[in-house]
């Protein structure tokens, strides 16, 4: 039995003009990218160590900016990143929580009120 999990990973940081000359000048991708595949591979072999039958293999690893990117924003109650399911766009990165606008505030499915449709 193969199977694929997808996992989505939010990374951010506050950018200073300093990180942005630097982000400028610096080949893309990182070497960032292998470490970040060893870390996600090594914390699932960990969960997985009980199951000596699974080999788990790398597959792909894709960066999508969200700042910016229409129907996102973070979430009132928790901080995270959500995309307006009401609202998506061909631009709108749908990797990340889904979500919705109640009140002008972005809210997660998991802090929607529980009568909204997309509330977890
Ligand atoms: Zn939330």
């Amino acid at each position: 039995m193969t199977i694929t999990d997808r996992y989505s990973v939010t990374s951010s940081a506050e950018s200073t003009r300093q990180d942005s000359d630097i982000a400028r000048r610096v080949p893309f991708p990182l070497r960032t990218d292998e470490v970040i595949r060893e870390a996600i591979l090594g914390a699932i072999r960990v969960v997985l160590s009980d199951r000596p039958d699974f080999r788990v293999e790398w597959e792909s690893l894709s960066i999508t900016p969200i700042d910016g990117k229409p129907g996102t924003g973070r979430c009132a109650v928790c901080n995270c990143w959500v995309y307006d399911v009401e609202n998506v766009t061909s631009l709108t990165p749908t990797m990340i929580n889904r979500g919705a606008i109640v009140n002008e505030q972005y809210l997660c499915d998991e802090h929607l009120p529980e009568d909204h449709p997309v509330a977890f």
